[in-house]
């Protein structure tokens, strides 16, 4: 598709914005490309907000993705502090806040997503954080310190990364989560137990069941969280992280089909055969799960997007399809997963949770689609291959946690056949 390809613009300037431009450039791509970010500093990464940055082990500088030099260097127009306001397909033309405009022959929507707020909440009182940009974390970094009281309001990840975070700086946390159990959407109960008890022993209050009806404020302070049972908490600052909603206006606006993210195909291509959509913002196929269609959150699934657009744009081989997965640091606990377990039929435990290392298996037909690993670094390694393998496995070696994963041999190699 290279020829009469002079000009690909790319929206966002984040994880998967800069790493479609980057991707582009080492891949032989040597005409125009332009980066809008609405952010007025240059790319960075986002997962150390929840985890080294807040815990001040690392600075703004730690975050940065690319070097001072690299956009100049590789002649990406890189334009820091600009959002992009409109999609003008017919005249092949973004049109941006400053009232410039920026034609494209190629155009790859990159616009992230943003934290789902909490249902009615309105204005957001003082006191209460949201956590996805550099801005955000040093917001609520300067509401913990010894003394203080956080409640996370939504027991997944980021909720519980940063309780582990607050306490490490002194302060007390405690996790409202509205459902039964822990990482209820993303983890298997094994995990969520494992965890519970794990935060519990370190001080961290986990209080499920718990629905929020709204906030007290006393002098223009966060004073207290009230549920929807009657409960209430005193808390000095609240985090929100009950989920995230893409921000595919944009793409909508422009009249591109999206479905909770902007739909793709498995090159990451919209409706628009010029227009890709990449990273949180859009919906795409698993190949690894049927082609069900997800929108997924993750740095892994950025960067794979990634590729794919580039080798699509610059019709060069199609990369071979990766086993998402995912990655979290709470306390000295190392949570990695890897796949989806979308309709598995069966789950297998290694190992015993309270050792505090063990991995659920999640297998569909005797196929291993999902692993989740606690400490376990070995069995995410051996569980990824045999994800991506798509062929069946010996159950009874894989539930035996004396068999090392990494000698279980796929059975079959019906890959191809499956896809
Ligand atoms: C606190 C936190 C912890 C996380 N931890 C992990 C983790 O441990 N492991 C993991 O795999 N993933 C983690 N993630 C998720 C991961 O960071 C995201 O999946 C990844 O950043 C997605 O990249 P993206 O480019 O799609 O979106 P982003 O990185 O959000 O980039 C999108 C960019 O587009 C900009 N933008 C939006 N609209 C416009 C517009 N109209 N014009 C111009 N610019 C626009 C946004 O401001 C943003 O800069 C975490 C995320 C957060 C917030």
């Amino acid at each position: 598709m290279t020829s009469g390809i002079n000009r690909i613009v790319i929206i966002g300037a984040g994880q998967a914005g800069s790493s479609v431009a980057a991707i582009l450039r080492s891949s032989g791509y040597s005409r125009a490309i332009s980066l809008i970010g609405d952010e007025p500093i240059p790319p960075y990464q986002r997962p150390p907000l929840s985890k080294a940055f807040l815990k001040d082990e690392i600075g703004v500088d730690g975050l940065r993705l690319r070097s001072d030099s690299f956009h100049s260097d590789q002649k990406i127009d890189f334009r820091p502090g600009v959002m992009a306001e409109r999609i003008d397909r017919d005249a092949r033309m973004v049109r941006l806040a400053d009232g410039t405009s920026e034609p494209y022959d190629i155009l790859v929507i990159a616009t992230g997503s943003r934290p789902r707020l909490l249902p009615g909440m309105g204005d957001v009182p003082a006191g209460v954080h949201h956590l996805r940009s550099i801005e955000d974390a040093q917001g609520l970094r300067s509401a913990i310190c010894p003394g203080a009281e956080i409640a996370l309001v939504g027991g997944g990840y980021i909720g519980l990364e940063v309780a582990a975070a607050a306490v490490h700086l002194g302060a007390t946390a405690f996790v409202l989560e509205r459902e039964e159990r822990l990482l209820p959407r993303v983890a298997n109960a094994h995990v969520s137990d494992f965890l519970r008890h794990y935060h519990q022993q370190r001080g961290v209050a986990i209080i499920t069941d718990a629905a929020v009806a709204g906030f007290e404020q006393a002098d223009g302070r966060m004073a207290g969280i009230n549920l929807q049972d009657g409960r209430r908490y005193s808390c000095s600052a609240v985090l929100i992280g009950v989920g995230g909603v893409p921000n595919d206006e944009l793409a909508r606006d422009a009249g591109l089909r999206c479905d909770g993210g902007i739909v793709v195909d498995r090159d990451g291509r919209t409706d628009d055969p010029r227009i890709f959509a990449i990273g949180d913002v859009s919906r795409r196929p698993l190949p690894f799960n049927d082609n069900r269609m997800h929108r997924l959150e993750s740095v892994s699934n950025a960067i794979e997007q990634s590729r794919q657009v580039a080798a699509s744009v610059l019709s060069l081989a199609r990369p071979e399809d990766e086993v998402p997965w995912f990655w979290s640091d709470q306390f000295d606990v190392k949570l990695k997963s890897a796949g989806l377990a979308f309709d598995a039929d069966r789950r297998i435990l290694r190992g015993l949770p309270g050792g505090g290392n063990f991995s659920v298996l999640h297998l569909k037909d005797e196929r291993l689609i999902c692993i989740e690993t606690v400490n376990n670094a070995a069995d995410f390694m051996a569980g990824r291959r045999l994800i991506a393998s798509m062929a069946a496995i010996d159950v009874d070696k894989a539930a035996d946690s004396a068999f090392p994963l990494k000698n279980l041999v796929p059975m079959n190699n019906d890959r191809i056949a499956r896809r």
